[in-house]
């Protein structure tokens, strides 16, 4: 097994653990702190880069600021930035399978992707240790409007029109993100 596959296995055992429980394994956490959005270390991630932290809160303090400013903004403008992105990893040949996105997302380190479902109309993909949320405490919401964008545009691009629905997230007390892709 490969190191990706090593880790990839483990988040899915929690992830089958954690969909038993009948509440999220975090209660919600009182006010949102800008703290707490500094990124813990990332165990696969910061495996093979000791400065993924660094990079991580980089990307946070754009997050947090946006979440904090104007949530509607931020939402749409981060799924447009996701959606863009994912297309031109289609478009430009990095992705030119499923099986492809399973390297590209962590090599753009926005986490590990795992194909939980894959059904003609429907798919459940999950993202481990995801640049956006992971280690954030429970805040009653998903956060993860940039992987979703990512989503839909390598889905949308390799499969045709999609949407994307975020059921998990460490934003609503949970260990992954968990997406649904509902397709037309
Ligand atoms: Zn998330």
């Amino acid at each position: 097994m490969t190191k990706i596959e090593e880790s990839i296995y483990s988040w899915r055992k929690k992830y089958y653990e954690e969909i038993q429980l009948s509440h999220p394994p975090r209660p919600i956490a009182g006010t949102l702190r800008y703290e707490d959005f500094l990124a813990l270390s990332r165990p696969f991630f910061s495996s093979i880069d000791e400065s993924d932290t660094f990079y991580v809160n980089l990307y946070r303090s754009i997050e947090f600021s946006s979440l904090n400013s104007h949530l509607a903004s931020k939402v749409v403008v981060m799924h447009k930035a996701g959606y863009d992105l994912g297309s031109q990893m289609v478009e430009s040949g990095v992705i030119k399978s499923l099986d492809d996105a399973l390297l590209a997302l962590p090599l753009y380190r926005i986490g590990l992707l795992d194909v939980i479902t894959e059904k003609l109309d429907y798919m459940k993909l999950n993202i481990y240790e995801c640049i956006s949320c992971y280690g954030i405490p429970n805040i009653n919401r998903t956060l993860c409007d940039f992987e979703a964008g990512v989503l839909q545009g390598i889905l949308t691009k390799l499969y045709g029109s999609c949407t994307i629905h975020e059921k998990y997230c460490f934003g609503t007390g949970y260990s992954f993100c968990g997406f649904e892709a509902f397709f037309e």
